[in-house]
C-alpha cells in the first residue's frame, strides 16, 4: 500500500491518469489531506464514490495510533504516537500568541547519546519514514480549530534529523509546498547535534530552512563529555559547516546551549562562548535544563542563569533565554515515552485515528 502523505502531486496525477481520472483531482485530494486535514477518503465528498474506493484500496492516509494526548495549562499539547513499523515517538503543539508551532521527531530514539537527554537513553531504533514525519504534522494540525493553521515547525523532537536527512527533506517538501501545508521554509527549523557532511549537503542542495546547532559546550573537552559524538567530529568543523550553511542560506544561524547547573554554566564557559561565537550572524538560544527523571543533571539557579546571560550579552552575543513551555507534561523534550505525566489533563488514550 502507498502512503498518500509521501506521494508527490506529480505521482498522484500519474496514478489518476492511469485510472482514466482527471489530473486536477490530485489538487482536490491534496486539499482534503493538507487543508481539511481529512483522516479518511470517505470525507472527500467532491470525489466520486468509485474514486474514493480506489484511493482507499491503494493508499493509506496515515498509520499511527494516538497512545496518549496531554494538554498543559498554557495550551501546549503533546501526542505520543505509535507506528505499526515499531516504536513510539512524541510530537508537540505549542501555542504562543498567534503562533501555532509544532515540534516533531525524526527518529525512534536517538544514537547521539547526549548524556542529559531522555531521547537517546535506549539508543536509536529506526529512522522515521517521510510519511511518518508528515503524519505528526497532520495529527497536530487536527488539534486546531478549522480556522487555525500551523505556522512554524521545529525538528527538535526525538532523534537526530540530519541522520535521517532524505526522509526529513521529503517530509519538509510536503510541509512547505503551496498545495501541502503551505508553511514557509523560513518558519521551519532543523536542529542538529552538528553533523558536518549533512550540514554541507544541506548548504549545497537545500539551504531553505533555518538551521539550529546544539552546542552545549564552548570547548571540545567538555563537549566530548556531554555530546559523545563530538569526540569523532570536533567543534571547529561543526562551526565551519554552520558558517557554510549561513553563506548559502543567508539565514541567521541559531546555536542552542542547554544550561546544566554546575556543569556548563560557569562564568568562564560564558566567556569562552563569546570568543567562539562573536562576529557571527547568530542567535544563541540558552535553554535552562529540563530535568529528566533518573539523570543527575539540574537546572541552574536563577542567579547563575542571570550571571551567565550578562556575560554573553556584554560580550555582544545575540542571546535568547528560552521560556520553557509544556513543562508539566514533559513536553520540553523527549520524555513522555518514559515518564507518564501526572499533573496533566489526559484527553484521550489509545484512540485509533485513521
Ligand atoms: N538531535 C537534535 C534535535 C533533537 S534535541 C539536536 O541535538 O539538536 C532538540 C534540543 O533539545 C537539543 O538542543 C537538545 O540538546 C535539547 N534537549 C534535550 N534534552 C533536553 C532537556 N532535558 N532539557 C532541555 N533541553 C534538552
Amino acid at each position: 500500500m502507498l502512503n498518500l502523505l509521501e506521494t508527490t502531486s506529480d505521482d498522484l496525477k500519474q496514478w489518476l491518469r492511469e485510472r482514466g481520472q482527471q489530473p486536477y483531482r490530485a489538487a482536490q485530494i491534496r486539499q482534503w489531506v493538507f487543508q481539511q486535514r481529512a483522516a479518511s477518503f470517505d470525507a472527500m465528498t467532491n470525489l466520486s464514490k468509485r474514486l474514493r474506493g480506489e484511493l482507499a484500496e491503494a493508499f493509506t492516509l496515515g498509520t499511527s495510533t494516538i497512545v496518549s494526548h496531554h494538554r498543559a495549562g498554557d495550551g501546549t499539547e503533546k501526542l505520543l504516537l505509535e507506528f505499526p513499523g515499531g516504536g513510539q515517538i512524541e510530537c508537540v503543539l505549542l501555542r504562543d500568541g498567534t503562533r501555532r508551532s509544532i515540534c516533531i521527531s525524526s527518529q525512534v530514539g536517538c544514537a547521539m547519546g547526549c548524556v542529559f537527554c531522555a531521547s537517546g537513553l535506549d539508543g536509536v531504533e529506526r529512522n522515521l519514514t517521510s510519511a511518518e514525519i508528515v503524519e505528526q504534522m497532520l495529527q497536530l494540525a487536527r488539534l486546531l480549530p478549522a480556522e487555525e493553521r500551523l505556522s512554524h515547525i521545529v525538528v527538535m523532537g526525538m532523534g537526530e534529523p540530519l541522520a535521517n536527512v532524505d526522509h526529513l527533506l521529503t517530509a519538509l517538501e510536503q510541509a512547505s509546498a503551496a498545495d501541502g501545508l503551505g508553511i514557509s521554509p523560513r518558519r521551519i527549523t532543523i536542529s542538529t547535534v552538528g553533523l558536518p557532511p549533512a550540514m554541507q549537503r544541506l548548504a549545497a542542495e537545500n539551504p531553505r530552512y533555518n538551521l539550529a546547532v546544539s552546542l552545549h559546550a564552548p570547548n571540545d573537552e567538555l563537549r566530548n563529555e556531554l555530546v559523545p559524538v563530538n569526540a569523532k567530529i570536533g567543534l571547529q568543523p561543526i562551526i565551519a559547516a554552520a558558517d557554510e550553511y549561513f553563506e548559502a542560506s543567508g539565514r541567521q544561524l541559531t546555536f542552542e546551549y542547554v544550561l546544566l547547573g554546575g556543569i556548563n554554566d560557569h562564568p568562564e564557559h560564558a566567556h569562552e562562548l563569546v570568543r567562539l561565537l562573536r562576529r557571527r550572524s547568530a542567535l544563541l538560544n540558552v535553554i535552562p535544563y529540563n530535568p529528566v527523571a533518573g539523570l543527575p543533571y539540574r537546572t541552574p539557579s536563577d542567579e547563575s542563569q542571570r550571571e551567565f546571560r550578562k556575560i554573553l550579552q556584554e560580550g555582544g552575543l545575540n542571546v535568547h533565554f528560552r521560556q520553557r513551555k509544556g513543562d508539566e507534561i514533559s513536553a520540553a523534550c523527549g520524555q513522555l515515552r518514559r515518564v507518564k505525566p501526572t499533573v496533566v489533563q489526559t484527553i484521550a488514550t489509545r484512540s485509533s485515528q485513521t
